[in-house]
């Protein structure tokens, strides 16, 4: 070719290449990674994010501090990912997942530098994953699903958040309510739950709302504030005048015709109360704005209405209540109508919310919290619908194990176990992997103010002779013990979950060798 040099990149696109490629993505993920650690287990830390526009978020969630980071590095933002998935999938653990991530790219920086080829490394780590899984498998817990092991599951998975001084046991209660609640032949229908919180009025509470609550206050003072045996309307429209009829139809001359205009308008208004109230309407949920006569009228009428209802309410009341929305009230019919035992406005604070229960509305649950300040109610939501979710997990995929490290230590022993009968280099790889899943007992300990060597010297050595062994947590400290004795219990999905997204990022990262990017 001539000898001259061909571009093929951009000038201003930048490239990494080989080890530079290796050991700049793999700091990145473990910086990453790192960022998450403390807030690992029971007595880990939190963390106060804010963003450019001064909001502030504390919390103990992986993924919602992973998510508030707004990490840019495309190797960094593949952790992020794993955190994601981990919520999406099972809704829990993380923390976990990326911690696990992150050891294992250390892991693989120590064995890039001892010249193992990155293709063995992917080899081994995915081996050593599937004997994680396996051992994962065997570490189910043989008894049943039952409310007692949800309600330990449940408070698991809260200890350590920021539940603020509610208890967690009547939390775990609240949790496993609205989960039975919702469990069907085919599966628990998690979409039925919703978490709604509220800011101040009286504190610390949280109870089970067999149906939805909304953030809608009644249209006119004088509706009621409580109806029983509720005929329930949602409209996607104003309850207006189609246009005023002073301006459209009459050129006012006298004040004869004005009082005509004003009394056709009324009419108007009228006649939307009185479609409502010959359909037996108790309670309409408007989308749009409801004119102020129209909301007298409404009234007069005994008609509990609220105005510009937001669409996600107006979406959950109609699926709870069976109702379909109507574009209008005209084109409202009786097919169209849901039902409910009760529907009631209460006052917290500045708040008015709308309670609408029982009957056809109690195929959804609502757990409804409580809390002091918002930044306490957020981490309380978090931490509920987290529960939700393990708890949803625990009984829908696969049933439950031991927590407290406790999962951890079995993987990596029978890991350990197997290595000897792998052959060549690959057999350092699936021994990393091993010494990788020593991070989560180890950095629960950290968490816990002991010191990690010890910790897991220990855990092992207990592990020997009882053939389990976990870090509880017990008040300022940390003990050795067995976590299914102290009601220590994580789902299995969530471990699962945590070594497949974790093992897919670190061999995604350790695979690429060059970096191109576009400025
Ligand atoms: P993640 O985001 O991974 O769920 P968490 O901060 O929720 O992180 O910590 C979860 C870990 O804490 C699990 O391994 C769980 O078994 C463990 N854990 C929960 N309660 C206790 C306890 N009382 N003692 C020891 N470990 C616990
Ligand atoms: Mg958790």
């Amino acid at each position: 070719m001539g000898g001259q040099p061909m571009f093929i990149l951009n000038e201003d696109s930048q490239r990494t290449e080989g080890k530079d490629a290796q050991t700049s993505n793999i700091a990145a993920g473990k910086a990453v990674s790192e960022s998450v650690r403390t807030t690992l287990g029971p007595r880990g830390m939190d963390k106060m994010l804010v963003s450019d526009a001064g909001d502030v978020v504390i919390t103990n969630d992986g993924a919602t501090i992973l998510d508030e980071m707004e990490i840019e590095h495309p190797a960094a933002q593949m952790i992020v990912e794993v955190a994601q998935t981990q919520e999406d999938e099972v809704g829990d653990g993380t923390t976990t997942a990326s911690v696990l991530a992150g050891e294992l790219l250390k892991q693989a920086e120590d064995l890039l530098d001892d010249d193992v080829h990155p293709t063995t490394i992917v080899e081994g780590y995915h081996e050593a994953a599937q004997l994680a899984q396996d051992s994962i498998d065997e570490g189910v817990l043989d008894a049943d699903v039952d409310e007692e092991t949800l309600l330990k599951v449940a408070e698991t998975s809260m200890t350590g958040k920021g539940t603020g001084d509610v208890a967690a046991e009547d939390l775990a209660k609240t949790v496993v309510g609205a989960v039975q609640h919702v469990e069907a032949d085919s599966g628990v229908v998690r979409d039925n739950i919703t978490v709604r919180t509220q800011t101040g009025g009286s504190s610390s509470a949280t109870e089970l709302v067999e149906g939805v609550i909304v953030d809608e206050e009644p249209a006119h003072e004088n509706m009621p504030r409580s109806v029983e045996d509720a005929t329930i309307a949602v409209v996607d429209n104003d309850i207006d005048l189609k246009e005023s009829s002073i301006d459209a139809e009459y050129n006012i001359t006298d004040v004869d015709q004005l009082d005509q205009a004003i009394s056709a308008e009324e009419e108007e208004l009228r006649g939307y109360a009185d479609a409502l109230a010959d359909l037996d309407v108790d309670v309409v949920f408007v989308t749009g704005d409801i004119e102020d006569r129209a909301a007298a009228y409404l009234a007069k009428e005994g008609i509990l209405a609220f105005e510009s209802v937001g669409d996600d309410d107006a979406k959950s009341i109609a699926s709870a209540t069976g109702a379909s929305r109507a574009g209008s009230v005209e084109d409202l019919d009786e097919d169209d109508l849901g039902e409910a035992d009760e529907a009631h406005v209460e006052k917290f604070g500045d708040d008015e919310l709308a309670f609408i229960e029982g009957g056809t509305a109690a195929e959804s649950v609502t757990v409804f919290a409580r809390g002091g300040t918002e930044h306490v109610t957020d981490e309380l939501e978090r931490a509920l619908n987290d529960s939700l979710d393990v708890v949803t997990a625990a009984l829908d995929m696969g049933g439950v194990v031991p927590g407290a490290g406790a999962t951890e230590i079995a993987i990596a022993d029978q890991i350990r176990n197997r290595a000897a009968s792998i052959e060549g280099r690959k057999q350092l790889a699936v021994e990393a992997f091993a010494d990788a899943v020593d991070v989560l007992p180890r950095t629960l300990a950290a968490n816990t103010g002991m010191d990690p060597i010890d910790a897991l010297v220990d855990l092992r050595s207990e592990y020997e002779s009882e053939g389990i062994a976990g870090l509880i947590s017990e008040g300022q400290t940390g003990v050795v013990g067995n976590p299914i004795e102290h009601g220590i219990l994580d789902p299995a999905a969530v471990k699962q979950e945590a070594v497949e997204s974790a093992t897919e990022a670190a061999t995604m990262i350790v695979r690429i060798d060059d970096v191109i990017s576009a400025e």
